[in-house]
């Protein structure tokens, strides 16, 4: 097929990709149509260029948005004083003040703070120009009226489930997939694709079928699929719900393999050709097949070509094997089991196969990972526990494009991968430094230990910066930041957001996508801890400020406009500024009513007894009932109609 009518279907799926179609039943797909090959940098960036594309924006990019208006540097503000601080008070510091709070002198002429930065003016909805909202403060009413009727009649509040009485008790859900051995090649000159092989073995229990996600933009992500089975059984896969789903045959345990290739089309969307792509399964790119909220144990290998390496949360060695089957070389990680595994063992066919791996050999012409050399290089990542298993999140790094730094931490590597351009100024980077170990020393005192072995969590992260305005991300312990926005944006709170989601987020709060107010739980929670932390980090002014500028007065902002909606129905990912907004308002609505110290103190608790457990909306306000059922009633009840 010529390259332009690949290029007309890329555009085609590039509309479909922010629709993010519903998982549908899944629908017999045994001979689906042959996809498209990857396509090449060149020709991507003609995509770009005619169609000059905006990546869609994730909820990440939403919470830099609501932190850039800060003022890092403004003494007057916080030298001001203030007459409405009040430590425990929520129903007087919500709206009160807020006009002498959001305004700053600036060349004799007060204006609105909030009006800093043009992106956010641009996000604001349909404020008026000068970012003000001269509605009467309905919120602050609605609250006042709330607490006196949850006195009246307290709501009846959702019941949550019984927990297992041993905290370290893994999941609860069965872990159907498992042994879990998945190589990744690239060739050179091809950019955002992969071949994929991956073995695991599926085990049915009680069930007939068994759904994986798998698959990306329906007509682009998956092509020259093959499929084995041991014992032989039925396969149906389903390009557009993005699932694979097997059929259990006359016994409840079936070995899988698989091989394909595969074409992220949101990586190169998003950070296109900046020198790194990230493989990130929280854009509904499922580049292996996967069970959400379940864990397996992995093995991960990569075969790159020279020039290019994998960089994530779990650490990969590179090691230098032979062509041929043999022993690794490279060092043995502590802990990690038997090292002295042949590589392509966990790839071979176990019988009869035409589709055994085959090295691959690069084609010279530059890649996305820079390299015009035929040289292959290996890595391996095996886990020692079993793993989440969406968690195999990792980037591929152009190291003649990209520079490592490094900077000790509390006795800890910390790793940076930059750019040349635009430079970070120094101070900024030592900004950086000293704010991660603030907020993971707040996080870790507030919440529990950062290191968790059992879920192979044993460094601080890795901070990746890209080219991209959009778009910071925790994936797990690889965390990618705009380096534009780094070097420039008035303060690095948006960072310490992206740290509380080793706590509170996607990789331990295992909250279905769907659910009643599932990014409530997923976002708002850490954005509301990182305000807190803020609180601590500063001073009770600043964080006094942050939240009457950067929370208070957009959620008001909010209200009525089309985005108005309410916090039960966050069930997406999908950029609702209520999230970021509205989500943080109500949450020291009820914790400074509460008291921040008794609030932090739940937090660890919900934390610890939900961590890496299947959980909904209903088990965090049960848990918070336990606790103070006024602030759980107050707390659902804002929930469910602010
Ligand atoms: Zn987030």
């Amino acid at each position: 097929m010529k390259r332009t009518l690949w290029i007309a279907m890329i555009l085609v799926a590039g509309c479909l990709l922010p629709m993010r179609p519903p998982l549908r039943a899944a629908s017999v797909c045994l001979h689906r149509p042959a996809a498209p090959r990857m396509l090449h940098v060149p020709e991507l960036h003609a995509v770009f260029a005619e169609r000059k594309e905006t990546p869609p924006e994730d909820d990440e990019a939403e919470s830099v948005e609501m932190k850039s208006t800060a003022h890092e540097n403004d003494e007057r503000e916080i030298a001001e004083p203030r007459e409405t601080a009040r430590e425990n008070d929520g129903s007087e510091n919500i709206g009160a003040d807020k006009e002498s709070i959001v305004q700053e002198k600036s060349g004799g002429k007060r204006r609105p703070v909030i009006d800093r930065d043009d992106r956010d003016r641009s996000r604001s909805g349909n404020r008026g120009n000068d970012g003000r909202d001269s509605r009467p403060d309905r919120l602050a009413m609605r609250i006042a009226a709330s607490r006196e009727n949850i006195a009246e009649r307290p709501s009846p509040l959702p019941g949550r489930t019984p927990l297992p009485t041993d905290p370290d008790t893994p999941l609860s859900a069965a872990n159907r997939a498992d042994d879990y051995a998945i190589l990744f090649q690239k060739k050179a000159g091809e950019a955002f694709g992969l071949h994929v092989v991956c073995r695991f073995t599926l085990h049915f229990g009680d069930e007939d079928t068994i759904a994986m996600r798998f698959g990306g933009a329906p007509e682009f992500s998956v092509s020259d699929l093959r499929v084995r089975t041991e014992p032989e059984t039925i396969w149906h896969r389903d390009p557009d719900g993005k699932s694979i789903t097997f059929v259990s045959g006359s016994e409840r345990r079936c070995r899988i393999r698989m091989e394909y290739d595969y074409l992220n089309l949101h990586s190169a969307l998003i950070y296109q050709d900046c020198g790194c792509e990230l493989w990130e399964t929280s854009y509904d790119e499922f580049y292996y097949p996967l069970l959400p909220g379940e864990r397996c144990r992995f093995e991960a290998h990569f075969e790159l070509p020279e020039g290019c390496r994998p960089v994530g949360g779990y650490p990969a060695d590179e090691f230098h094997a032979p062509s041929v089957p043999g022993p690794l070389s490279a060092r043995q990680r502590s802990g990690t089991p038997d090292a002295s595994a042949p590589f392509r063992a966990p790839f071979a066919p176990s019988g009869p196969d035409t589709h055994a791996v085959q090295p691959i050999s690069g084609s010279r012409t530059a890649n996305s990972c820079g390299s015009d050399s035929t040289a292959i290089r290996r890595f391996v990542f095996r886990s020692t526990h079993p793993l989440t298993s969406h968690s195999l999140v990792f980037a591929l790094v152009d190291t003649t494009r990209y520079r490592e730094r490094t900077h000790v931490l509390e006795g800890d590597t910390l790793r940076y991968w930059l750019m040349p351009e635009p430079v970070v100024p120094e101070s900024r980077i030592e900004e950086l430094h000293r704010l991660t170990a603030a907020a993971i020393a707040f996080f870790e005192r507030s919440l529990g230990p950062y290191d968790d072995p059992h879920a192979g969590i044993s460094a601080p992260p890795v901070y990746l910066f890209h080219g991209s305005g959009y778009s910071n991300r925790n994936n797990l312990n690889l965390i990618s930041l705009s380096q534009a926005k780094v070097a420039a944006k008035p303060h690095l709170l948006p960072v310490a957001h992206e740290l509380g989601h080793r706590w509170l987020g996607e990789w331990t709060l295992f909250v279905p996508d769907g659910t009643e107010a599932a990014y409530f739980l997923k976002e708002s929670l850490v954005e509301y801890m990182t305000l807190l932390f803020a609180r601590s980090y500063y001073d009770r002014e600043r964080f006094r400020i942050l939240f009457e500028t950067e929370y208070l007065r957009p959620a008001q902002a909010l209200r009525g406009t089309a985005d108005d909606r309410r916090l039960i129905d966050m069930r997406r990912n999908n950029n609702d500024r209520a999230v970021y907004a509205k989500g943080p308002v109500v949450l020291e609505k009820v914790a400074s009513a509460m008291g921040y110290e008794r609030w932090i103190a739940f937090m660890r608790r919900f934390y610890t007894a939900y961590r890496y457990r299947p959980l909904t909306y209903a088990d965090f306000v049960g848990l918070l009932a336990e606790e103070d059922p006024i602030a759980a009633a107050q707390l659902d009840r804002l929930v469910r109609t602010y």
